[in-house]
């Protein structure tokens, strides 16, 4: 069995997994900036061994999905805002020591495409790319099967491309990037609401101001996903995230936005489609991160 660490920026979730994908047991205990580098080692470490006791297999490997940036390829953390006194954590070294198995380690977004790659809605696609939308937007892209990766391992950061230069500052230090006016935050705030869960509550209720935020949501959705099909052209986009599970709301605004932008690719050809893994995905992912970083190179 394959234990997995998803790190968030407001829960850490452990659990084992077989080869299978599935969730044989789990953990979840929140974090936050006041949980220090110390502290959180030692839930990460208890929690693998509390699950790994109730799932009773045999521990292979240990795989992590963290959010904010990381160095993959390390396997330590960088400048994680959540969490600002992990800097510089070799955590794969760490869980290597502890447990006495190899880990690896990938941001959470690139971990979330390897899960849907192999047990979700990538099935079978050698150019896929996994969009989450919730309170940023995070994005990770697989061609030929294989993650993207930039310079020294260095992690694309899909959501914060620029739609429009003259839109709102993000705290990238861009202006209109796409999660600054896509994100779940963008869309509470033109509603005037306080989260974006009541923004598409109230839409679904018919209220006609949560309605033209959600159709504007939809529009600035269509034009970064456009944006990406006009760019690579995979066989899949999957759509995950809190936002969209309220994705009725969005979705044909969203292939409308694809159809006036992209004319120059067959854009019909790219399956947009709803991530299929949930709340599994954060394990699912960290588990696939272990088995693609323990396969030799090719
Ligand atoms: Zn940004």
């Amino acid at each position: 069995m394959i234990g997995a660490v998803d790190i968030g920026g407001t829960k850490i979730a452990v659990g084992m997994l077989d080869r299978e994908g599935r969730i044989l047991a789990r953990r979840e205990q929140p974090s936050g900036s006041d949980l220090t580098l110390p502290d959180g080692l030692r839930l990460i470490f208890a929690m693998l061994r509390e699950t790994a006791r109730e799932a009773g297999g045999e521990l292979e490997g240990l795989g992590v999905g963290c959010t904010g940036p990381v160095d993959a390829l390390a396997g330590t953390l960088q400048r994680i805002e959540f969490l600002p006194t992990w800097q510089g954590c070799p955590l794969t070294a760490e869980l290597q020591t502890a447990f006495g198995v190899t880990a690896f380690l990938e941001n959470d977004a690139d971990a979330a495409a390897l899960g849907e790659l192999a047990w979700g809605a990538g099935r079978g696609a050698k150019r896929f790319i996994y969009v989450t939308v919730s309170t940023g937007i995070g994005a990770g892209l697989v061609l030929d099967g294989r993650l993207y990766r930039g310079v020294e391992g260095a992690h694309p950061e899909i959501g914060h491309h620029v739609i429009d230069p003259s839109g709102p500052l993000c705290s990238c230090g861009a202006h209109g990037c796409w999660e600054s006016l896509a994100g779940g935050p963008a869309l509470a705030r033109r509603a005037g609401l306080p989260s974006a869960l009541a923004v598409c509550q109230a839409a679904e209720g018919g209220d006609a101001a949560a309605l033209r935020a959600v159709e504007q949501e939809a529009y600035f959705l269509g034009l970064g996903i456009a944006n990406l099909v006009t760019l690579y052209t995979p066989d899949v986009i999957a759509l995950g995230g809190g936002v969209m599970r309220s994705r009725g709301l969005f979705w044909d605004k969203i292939l409308q936005t694809i159809r006036e932008n992209c004319g120059l690719v067959p854009y019909e050809k790219t399956r947009l489609v709803p991530a299929q893994l949930g709340g599994d995905v954060g394990l699912a992912g960290a588990a696939q991160v272990w088995i693609k970083g323990s396969q030799p190179v090719d």
